[in-house]
């Protein structure tokens, strides 16, 4: 029986909104399923965290995040007032979205990305184009050189570089050449990824006002749970963002972030360490893949987006489930429903991983 639809319900916003990963509760499984870095934060995390002086939370944070955004401009090169801090790169790019997309025009992104992208234009009423990838999951320049709506016909452009789920990498000069035909619009680039050995754009903040990068502390930093990400930008493109971010709520950097942040930052070595090490056992990894008969798409990220010929992938997906190994699969759109993105986790982690995966094409050959 369907439910009956309540008067008031016709006043309310509705959306469909993002599915993440799961987040399984139960101890010792496998996860790899949301990016999520196999390594723990920095040592010097938890000491900061011991150290924390509990009177601090008596009090309102610093509203732009203060002292960490000055730490991570010093980290990243620009001055403080080019740099934005949010709950997450989410919430960042949620607010970018609201901020830099207020017109009639669509704004362009591709068909398979980020699956954030539609829902917060849904959210927004933002109109959008996605436009797909090719093959080889590729982005053709020209569908953004020369949108069919004309030059003056779009309303922005968010790119995720490198890309998700593909895990596929978009030259530099590619992306600017894209950026530099479009200066009456904002291009947001996406770069949850880009400390996994792919190429920033952030050289090319120089040259483009209308600019904006967005990354995170969740993938490369191993801090998902901490929930920071930024942009960087302009002074004027961060200067609307925060008045937009100010109309909606103050205080968004919560104190213990404002220190665990930091702490996260002292500790350079570490950080490259442990993504060394993540790029090793994805190299590995893709190899092995391979040798089992697996299609994989060369990743620049801490994830394989692969797929396999002879295999039912949604079964596989199901079957390393059963077995405590969470990997992820997209129902959406239909051509990535072949392919599985598997997060790089430890060596032990992906060792578990081919262990099952070669048991279950065993069971699929006898
Ligand atoms: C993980 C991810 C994000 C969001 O990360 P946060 O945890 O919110 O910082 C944004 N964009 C892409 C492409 C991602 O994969």
């Amino acid at each position: 029986m369907l439910e009956t639809e309540e008067l008031w319900e016709e006043n309310v916003r509705r959306v469909t909104p993002y599915t993440p990963g799961e987040q399984p509760q139960q101890k010792n499984i496998i996860k790899l399923n949301t990016n999520e870095n196999p390594y723990p934060p920095a040592p010097g995390v938890r000491e900061a965290m011991q150290e924390m002086d509990i009177d601090l939370l008596r009090r309102y944070p610093e509203p732009y995040g203060d002292p960490l955004r000055k730490a991570l401009a010093e980290e990243t090169g620009v001055e403080p007032e080019e740099l934005f801090l949010g709950v997450g790169s989410d919430e960042v790019l949620a607010l970018a979205f609201l901020t830099f997309f207020h017109g009639e025009k669509p704004v362009l992104f591709p068909d398979i990305t980020y699956s954030f992208y539609d829902v917060w234009a849904e959210l927004y009423r933002i109109p959008y184009r996605q436009i797909s990838l090719n093959e080889d999951f590729q982005i053709s320049k020209e569908d953004y050189i020369f949108p069919s709506e004309g030059k003056d016909g779009i309303g922005g452009i968010v790119l995720a570089n490198p890309n998700a789920p593909t895990g596929v990498e978009l030259n530099p000069e590619t992306l600017e050449e894209i950026i530099a035909a479009h200066p009456e619009v904002v291009v947001i680039v996406d770069e949850a990824y880009v400390d996994f050995g792919a190429t920033s754009v952030q050289p090319l903040l120089k040259k483009y006002n209308q600019l904006l990068i967005v990354r995170t502390f969740s993938k490369s930093r191993s801090m998902a749970g901490l929930r920071l990400g930024y942009a960087i930008g302009n002074k004027k493109l961060i200067k609307y963002l925060y008045d937009v971010k100010f109309s909606f709520n103050s205080y968004t950097i919560n104190q213990p972030t404002i220190i665990l942040g930091q702490a996260v930052l002292r500790d350079r070595p570490y950080f490259e360490k442990t993504v060394r090490q993540i790029e090793e056992t994805r190299e590995k990894s893709a190899s092995r893949l391979e040798s089992l008969g697996f299609k994989v798409f060369k990743s620049k990220t801490n994830f394989l987006f692969v797929t396999h010929p002879k295999l039912d992938i949604p079964d596989l997906f199901e079957w390393l489930k059963k077995r405590g190994i969470f990997v992820r699969h997209f129902n959406k759109p239909e051509r990535i429903r072949p392919f599985l993105r598997i997060s790089i986790g430890t060596e032990e982690e992906m060792e578990a991983l081919f262990t099952n995966i070669k048991e279950y094409i065993i069971g699929k050959e006898k």
